[in-house]
């Protein structure tokens, strides 16, 4: 029994590692998070405040596919450790932020980049490069019981077995907790938000074909293709 005026929309979630799946509220992204990367994007990478955009819920997909999306034709691989909340808050401090982490996950923030360049020189929001369909693969989401806090260790993105992107995440510029925290200050965080926290240098083009390929140190990879 329901009293919805239309048929309810499909509730979003992810498959965990292991068993059972978790419900996904909303999605941050955070910009240049990475040094090397803000430079290969025209920018300084000194460490101003963190910037985030959103995704939508159900663009995190877990299928293992990303079709080609329409309207572009340069989209980009973003390879980006996924961080998974099972609590949240508002004003949270840095030392408290990990106590709100249910696990972590390969993923890809891909990008209609020249859609994205467009809005940028027009002073326009990013939506139409990043919240596009199924524009962010998302690998296994792997618990914190079992992997633990993952702060350093090599994050790597293959495209047809050759090393595109490389980096550690101990380069990221803003850590997860202090992500965590920054977020609170604007927005309440609740069980179900999902944060992607920034991509090492080497972002570039994907075609139809191409195998991608995103391993984090610690955690069982994810694995895609363009179709
Ligand atoms: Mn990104």
């Amino acid at each position: 029994m329901s009293d919805f005026a239309i048929a309810a929309p499909t509730p979003v979630s992810i498959p965990v590692a292991g068993d059972g799946r978790f419900p996904v509220r909303r999605v941050y992204c955070i910009g240049r998070n990475y040094a090397a990367h803000a430079v290969e994007m025209g920018h300084d990478p000194d460490r101003e405040p963190p910037f985030f955009f959103q995704k939508n819920p159900d663009n995190l997909d877990p299928s293992g596919e990303f079709p080609y999306p329409p309207k572009t034709s340069d989209v980009h691989h973003e390879a980006e450790l996924a961080v998974a909340l099972k609590s949240g808050g508002t004003n949270i401090s840095v030392g408290d932020a990990l106590s709100h982490v249910f696990g972590y996950a390969p993923a890809l923030d891909m990008t209609r980049r020249d859609l994205q360049g467009e809005a940028k020189k027009m002073g326009r929001p990013w939506e139409i490069g990043k919240a596009f369909e199924r524009s962010a693969p998302i690998g296994p989401l792997q618990p914190v019981s079992s992997v633990g806090h993952p702060d350093s260790g090599r994050i790597v993105l293959k495209v047809n077995g050759e090393t595109r992107q490389e980096g550690d995440l101990n380069q990221m510029i803003w850590k997860v907790p202090e992500m965590i925290a920054y977020l609170s200050d604007y927005f309440e965080l609740a069980s179900g938000d999902v944060i992607l926290s920034g991509t090492p240098a080497g972002v570039g083009p994907v075609q139809r074909g191409d195998a991608l390929e995103v391993t984090v140190e610690g955690l069982e990879p994810l694995r895609v293709t363009v179709v």
